[in-house]
């Protein structure tokens, strides 16, 4: 049994000139299993944003659904993290002040002790422990970058959602990051979803590739296995 089931799945939109609508995607059917890496790649306007914000939660589909781990979704959870491309940190909170946040958010009960140790330990596994104090103004944009994917893994999430993590950030950056993100996957056998205009990001991260293209009526995808060793 799949951790994530897509089934059936369409979108659609008002047309934008007026009168009727118009199909992103139609009928879409995919599973997705625990601990997989999977990096979603297709021309421009198929829906790839679409299909994470539905899975995100943040929008709802027209037709069709999506189970995880069992249960339909119905809007947005902490079981589903997102790491933004803008990482849509707090400006007023330190980088451990962002993370506690989120810590809290999802674990109320905990003390602040619990909650500050919690979120150390993921600032440090993304190696910013010493910038612990430091505010987003602070920090480079790869370094920003890193206190959202600590942010989003403090949550422990079922499944990781990310929407093109590096693409504002320069090659070297990236590569170091692209790196670590496949390191703390790989050890923690984390669900994950990237999107990425990248084919040879998806082709060095992925375990599987969501391949979304333009059909006749509306965008279609299919599934397949990276057979290049990682
Ligand atoms: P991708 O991420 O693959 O580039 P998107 O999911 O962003 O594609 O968009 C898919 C299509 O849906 C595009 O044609 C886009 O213009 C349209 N679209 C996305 N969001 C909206 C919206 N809120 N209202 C109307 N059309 C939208
Ligand atoms: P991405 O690079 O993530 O595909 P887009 O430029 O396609 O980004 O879309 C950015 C945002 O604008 C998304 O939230 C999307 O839903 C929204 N959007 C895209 N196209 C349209 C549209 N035609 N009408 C309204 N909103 C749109």
């Amino acid at each position: 049994t799949k951790l994530i089931s897509i089934e059936g799945l369409a979108k659609r939109y008002p047309n934008p000139g007026g009168g009727g609508t118009m199909t992103v995607f139609d009928d879409l059917w995919l599973g997705i299993e625990e601990g997989e890496f999977i990096c979603v790649v297709g021309h421009s306007g198929c829906g790839k944003s679409t299909l994470l914000n539905i899975l995100a939660g943040l929008e709802t589909p027209s037709a069709g659904g999506i189970i995880v781990n069992g249960k339909e979704i119905s809007g947005p959870s902490l079981d589903r993290a997102v790491i933004f491309q803008g990482h849509a940190l707090m400006p007023w909170l330190s980088a451990l002040g962002n993370i506690e946040l989120a810590v809290k958010s999802r674990n109320p009960s905990w003390s602040s002790a619990q909650i500050r140790a919690h979120a150390m330990k993921y600032l440090e596994l993304v190696n910013l422990g010493e910038a612990a104090d430091r505010k987003p103004a602070q920090l480079s944009g790869g370094m920003k970058q890193r206190v959202g994917i600590a942010r989003a893994l403090s949550l422990e999430p079922d499944v990781l959602l990310m929407d093109e993590p590096f693409s504002a950030l320069d090659a070297l950056t990236r590569g170091g990051l692209q790196d670590e993100i496949l390191a703390i996957c790989d050890a923690r056998k984390q669900t994950s979803f990237m999107i990425t205009h990248d084919v040879d990001e998806a082709l060095y991260l992925a375990d599987k590739i969501v391949l979304m293209t333009n059909g006749p009526e509306a965008c279609i995808a299919e599934i397949v296995e990276n057979t290049l060793p990682r």
